[in-house]
């Protein structure tokens, strides 16, 4: 890209545009600043972004300043329908994400993780390893830190572990991963992508570059991703909880890599069947990037997940808190109470995303889920699939703190009260972690209560598991 002489709009000023935007300036690049959104924090990083040269855009000259620009920077948060870039393509310009201008700057190896579920746990899980082998390794991405803002700290020697998204893959063009990591494709975001085919299509792009210096490493339980392997060039590598398959998979109790043992799974401190899936496909990669056993069994056996996902947060009067918001969709919500021990009272709902619930009761109806208490906006959808598949143990709360004390008075003894909503945040909050931490805070709150009313947890109700 001829940074000194393009003009560049950036769209949408969350963290990636921040970053994209900076990233352009430092190559000598001219760049238009813009967000839908006025509100503080948009106004001060814009305020920012302006003090180191960027050129500030609003809504009234937005078509004009448009015209002048030659890429459009889109945020992933912005859908490639939004009438901004639907304008850039009807004049035949390009529209690339942060995570392009990542690829074309990087100079390191990159593995790069997708799937619908489990990305941030298994790229912190790689970022653990590697640098338990004493690699300069940095998880970027979707995970939080934008691939432009790592590129000095990498240099040459570095490896990016890089978290993609199916958002991020809709204007990422020239990626071509060493490692290429495919966990699992479920129904989710079909409010932006529309159809299975589209999302599908998506993902599978991550490998559309790949040759056969490169490898794939896909998940063979899944028959989405396994289908993947006749489409790419790269080497493929297999990952599997059910075969003994070329690459990781269990055998005999053991965590294996080619016919050799690397450690016991009893030694692998996360629950559920999801997080030994997220490891082997981590294991296999590592592999494939040069790590030795030692790092990889060392790094493993210390893991201590990533925040909120399937997070004991506390315990009260015998009831055990615990934080999965990140649970957005039905089949990491499915993940999350098949792994939890023991019984529970979930807390479902939030921003609606279109999907069926029904296959969720079905796996609570044969999990340890005694109670849903459903909150939020999509509450009542969530109802009606319970009714529908037969699980009638259910409160419908609509605020979400009224919801989590009602989930606490109705948990007894030695139950969970857990947070795995199946729903986006934002029809209350501003993001699954603001969602996770208000759990918390309400927690504290209880705690707090209890602590001041004499003889509180007697007066709880009926805690005792009989
Ligand atoms: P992502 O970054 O893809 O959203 P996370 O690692 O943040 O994934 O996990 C999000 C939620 O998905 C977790 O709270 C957990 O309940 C569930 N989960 C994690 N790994 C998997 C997996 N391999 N398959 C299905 N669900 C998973």
């Amino acid at each position: 890209m001829l940074f000194a002489t393009q003009t560049f709009l950036v769209a949408g000023l969350s963290r990636s545009g921040i970053a994209a935007a900076e990233y352009l300036v430092s190559r000598g690049a001219r760049v238009y600043v813009y967000d839908d959104v006025e509100d503080d924090t948009v106004r001060s990083a814009a305020q920012r972004l302006s003090e180191i040269g960027c050129m500030i855009v609003s809504k009234e000259d937005l078509a004009e300043k448009s015209e002048r620009c030659d890429v459009l920077v889109l945020s992933p948060g912005i859908p490639v329908d939004h009438p901004l870039p639907v304008a850039f393509r009807q004049a035949d310009k390009r529209i690339i994400g942060e995570a392009e201008l990542g690829a074309l700057a990087l100079r390191c190896p990159v593995i790069a993780v997708t799937g619908t579920n489990g990305k941030t746990t298994t790229v912190t899980m790689l970022e653990n390893i590697l640098r338990a082998s004493g690699k300069n390794a940095v998880a970027c991405g979707n995970v939080g830190k934008p691939i432009t803002s790592c590129i000095g700290e990498l240099g040459e020697d570095g490896i990016a572990v890089a978290e993609i998204s199916s958002f991020q893959l809709e204007t990422l063009y020239s990626l071509r991963p060493h490692v290429a990591v495919m966990l699992n494709v479920t129904e989710d975001h079909l409010n932006r992508h529309y159809t299975m085919e589209n999302y599908i299509f998506l993902k599978s792009r991550l490998l559309k570059n790949s040759t056969e210096s490169e490898y794939a490493v896909l998940n063979y339980d899944d028959p989405v991703i396994r289908g993947f392997a006749e489409k790419t060039k790269a080497k493929v590598v297999w990952f599997s909880l059910r075969e003994r398959v070329e690459g990781a998979y269990l055998a005999d109790g053991y965590f294996c890599y080619f016919g050799e043992k690397l450690f016991s799974e009893s030694e692998f401190p996360l629950d559920g069947n999801h997080n030994r899936a997220n490891a082997l496909a981590a294991i296999c990669a590592a592999k494939l990037a040069g790590t030795g056993n030692a790092a990889i069994t060392a790094a493993l056996k210390s893991f201590q997940g990533v925040k909120h996902r399937i997070q004991k947060i506390g315990e009260l009067c015998g009831v055990t808190f615990i934080d999965d918001s990140k649970a957005t969709n039905v089949d990491s919500a499915i993940k999350a109470i098949e792994s939890i021990k023991g019984e529970s009272v979930l807390l479902l709902g939030g921003k609606d995303k279109g999907y069926s619930y029904e296959p969720l009761f079905e796996a609570v109806k044969n999990s340890g889920v005694v109670h849903a208490v459903l909150y939020g906006e999509n509450a009542f959808r969530i109802l009606n699939a319970a009714v529908k598949s037969g699980f009638t143990s259910v409160t419908l709360c609509r605020p979400f703190d009224l919801a989590v004390r009602v989930a606490f008075l109705t948990a007894k003894r030695g139950q969970n009260v857990l947070l795995s909503p199946a729903s986006a945040s934002f029809d209350s909050f501003r993001s699954y972690e603001e969602r996770g931490d208000r759990f918390a805070e309400v927690l504290h709150i209880l705690t707090e209560e209890r602590k001041g009313a004499a003889g509180a947890e007697e007066s709880r109700g009926p805690a005792d598991v009989e």
